[in-house]
């Protein structure tokens, strides 16, 4: 995979699913999220991670803000968002969809989450999908403490697959599917027909 893969974020989600991504074989992966402290942290872990797998790639630390989000996305072939800030994660979908660039969304708290693999022409953007499946108030931040480890870890196994898919141009990504998980109740649905929408600034000009 020669692809160039961008992780936005510093949870436990973004951690496993760059520890997954390495092990498959990612040729290129960098890091960012808003904090510097918590990037050298996650590298750090990666690091040691990449030594145990004997896979280790170059992880780049980058900072990520609504300032500079299009210089940094434009060098990248997919996206991930494992951030927990909702404000960065529509910064990120909006770059995502200028710039063509598939974003792999992960969002929810506690054990409700819910993972969408954006792809521009064909998807709606994340400012479409939040509201159709009910997410008009953004949660506030969580505590990322209060995150059960073994969700973090199907999760950032999720997204690596979708990315993983998108970078070696392998398998089927509809593009336009939202898969919810309560993994709590054990309930998973699976949300179809988020195309783009034809009056939406964001992802109706991108519509093929
Ligand atoms: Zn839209």
């Amino acid at each position: 995979m020669n692809a160039r893969i961008l992780i936005l974020g510093t949870t436990e989600i973004a951690f496993v699913c760059a520890e997954q991504l390495m092990r498959v074989g990612a040729g290129h992966l960098e890091l960012a999220g808003s904090s510097v402290y918590d990037l050298h942290l996650l590298a750090e872990r990666l690091e040691a991670a990449g030594a145990k797998h004997c896979t280790q790639v170059g992880v780049a630390e980058r900072t990520f803000d609504a300032h500079d989000s299009e210089d940094l996305i434009r060098n990248f072939d997919v996206v991930v968002d494992a951030m927990v800030d909702w404000q960065l994660k529509l910064v990120a979908s909006d770059a995502c969809m200028r710039l063509t660039k598939p974003l792999v969304h992960v969002g929810g708290e506690g054990f409700r989450y819910q993972l969408y693999t954006m792809r521009p022409g064909r998807s709606a953007c994340l400012r479409c999908v939040f509201p159709r499946i009910g997410i008009d108030d953004f949660p506030k931040a969580q505590d990322e403490d209060a995150s059960f480890p073994p969700v973090a870890s199907v999760l950032g196994s999720l997204q690596a697959i979708e990315a993983a898919k998108l970078a070696s141009r392998f398998g089927a990504s509809q593009g336009n599917e939202l898969f919810k998980f309560d993994f709590l109740s054990g309930e998973m649905e699976m949300v179809t027909g988020l195309d783009a929408v034809s009056d939406c600034p964001d992802c109706g000009n991108r519509r093929r």
